[in-house]
């Protein structure tokens, strides 16, 4: 270890002590070590930021700095944009070393990231990113990532928590500046559904009780708004926001399924949790596609399906948002996300469908208001799903959801809808169910008819599916985003069979 090697750890979206390779890193490498948070004005002003997200940033601090603290150590906070926020720091601790994670982030992280590269390069300041995950930075092909995955999710250790942090000389100073700013907990308006608490130790006993108790529930659990709420792991905002390593939620799995192999009795529970490891799975084969195309986040990820016949109608962006559309599924969906921030993953499907080929909005102009709404919100994750379920990545088999059929299948006693449209409480299920054609006293009547406005937008999509220049483009995008996890077909199959109604 140099004497001289002085490193702050910047802590981005990796608010935990344990498993955490930047930190560890700065430890083996450096003589000290500061922790830092740098609330950045611009990033918690962003379209994309919300009092959700900044609850939980404040919230998975104030419990990574009581972490710190029994360390040995301090994390402090500093309110500035960054690079110059690392100026500041420098005049009274002169850092040569800054440690962090790889961020796969949205264009403004991006660009504040190849800031700070400048910087660093300009000051003689060595910035070492550290992955954290199994995304792989400035990949070549995707043929090959799998074994770097399993090397790093599968087969690297679980790093232990730091048992003692070195206090940084410049600590009291830097301390004596240290203003975190006020964030208020956000409640939500319905006490059964809770806004998640996201700390490490919250993130820890969310995985132990899904592995030991819920998860059972899993397989078959996930597709009902009302039962995913238990029976889905409910570990995003923890992997979001780092309160949790993917590595983590996957080796304890693994764990928990070798324990269950000695049990003949344990089949659900296996399949459970084959499930649950196959999407954990899926998180960095979406984060990768940003990654490895960082314009997607403006630009449809195939270039035929740039410019859609969308209206932007801001009235129908408004009663979208608002729950206030008059499907009862589709704004009991909104107004669950925007009273707790979380929703499942066929919800958040159908909204999005819903959105884009009902009320013809553009992924684009929803995305800023989703994101705000989804506490667990991942930008690689977030933009891959939008393109996807708006059908403009046009190597997959486009879903689009009715909403109707949805509320049978899903919800099929309205327990869902009435929990979060009070004013349909009165009603009864049939009558819920024909909310398009009866008026529902207060309830809004539908803005818009669903079945001819979405064959309308399925045409404009399959008109441009058919042309060869498509086709060309779409085997472009599978070499490049396509996952090779299961054999697949190279070319992707014919138009006609390339769409779900799921009616
Ligand atoms: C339009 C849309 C936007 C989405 N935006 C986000 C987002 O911003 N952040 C986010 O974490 N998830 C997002 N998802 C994926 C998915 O809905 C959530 O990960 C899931 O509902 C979170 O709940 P859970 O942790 O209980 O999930 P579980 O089913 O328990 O899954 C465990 C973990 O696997 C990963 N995962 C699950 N499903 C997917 C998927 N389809 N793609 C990639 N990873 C997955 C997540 O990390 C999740 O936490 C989005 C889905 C859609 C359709």
């Amino acid at each position: 270890m140099a004497p001289n090697k002085l490193a702050l750890w910047w802590v981005k979206r990796d608010m935990r002590l344990s498993d955490n390779p930047a930190l560890t890193k700065a430890l083996q490498e450096c003589t000290q070590v500061l922790p830092v948070f740098i609330w950045e004005p611009s990033l918690m002003q962003a379209p994309d930021t919300s009092a959700f997200h900044l609850a939980s940033w404040a919230q998975a601090l104030h419990y990574l700095r009581q972490l710190v603290q029994g360390t040995g150590a301090e994390l402090a906070h500093i309110t500035d944009e960054v690079p110059p926020a690392f100026d500041r720091l420098r005049t009274v601790y002169p850092f040569t070393h800054i440690y962090s994670h790889q961020e796969t982030g949205n264009a403004l992280t991006y660009a504040r990231d190849r800031a700070v590269a400048r910087w660093c390069h300009d000051h003689g300041i060595t910035w070492c990113e550290v992955p954290q995950n199994g995304v792989i930075r400035r990949l070549q092909s995707r043929d090959g990532r799998s074994q770097i995955w399993q090397q790093r999710i599968v087969h690297s250790p679980v790093l232990p928590a730091p048992t003692a942090i070195p206090l940084a000389k410049a600590t009291k100073t830097i301390m004596a500046k240290t203003r975190p700013p006020k964030v208020s907990p956000i409640v939500s308006p319905v006490a059964a559904y809770p806004v998640q608490d996201v700390t490490e130790y919250h993130a820890q006993h969310t995985l132990q009780d899904f592995l030991q108790r819920r998860g059972v529930g899993y397989r078959g659990g996930i597709s009902s708004p009302l039962k995913a709420f238990t029976r889905a792991s409910r570990l995003s905002v923890h992997l979001a926001w780092g309160t949790l390593s993917l590595r983590q939620a996957y080796q304890a799995t693994l764990v928990r399924l070798q324990h269950l192999k000695a049990n003949p009795q344990s089949g659900p529970w296996a399949q459970s949790l084959r499930g649950f490891l196959a999407r954990l799975h899926w998180r960095d084969h979406f984060i990768q596609r940003l990654e490895s195309d960082p314009t997607m986040e403006f630009t449809a990820l195939n270039p035929a399906y740039q410019h859609l016949p969308y209206t932007d109608h801001p009235s129908h962006l408004h009663a979208w948002a608002e729950g206030q559309t008059g499907y009862p599924l589709v704004d009991a969906c909104m107004r669950c996300l925007a009273g707790c921030g979380w929703l499942n993953f066929r919800m958040r499907a159908m909204v999005v469908s819903f959105a884009c080929f009902s009320l013809h909005l553009d992924w684009r102009f929803i995305h800023p208001h989703l994101a705000r709404v989804f506490q667990d919100y991942e930008p690689g994750i977030h933009l891959s799903q939008l393109q996807m379920q708006a059908g403009v990545v046009g190597i997959n088999t486009i879903r689009v959801y009715n909403p109707s059929k949805q509320l049978l299948d899903q919800d099929p006693h309205c327990k869902f809808v009435k929990t979060w449209v009070p004013e349909l409480r009165p009603f009864t299920t049939a009558e819920i169910a024909n909310a398009d054609k009866v008026p529902l006293g207060a309830y809004p009547r539908p803005i818009v008819d669903h079945k001819a406005q979405t064959k309308l937008m399925k045409e404009a999509v399959f008109a441009i599916r058919r042309k060869s220049s498509t086709k060309a483009l779409s085997q472009k995008v599978y070499a490049k985003h396509g996952s090779r996890k299961k054999k697949r077909p190279r070319k992707p199959p014919p138009p006609d069979k390339q769409l779900r109604l799921i009616h």
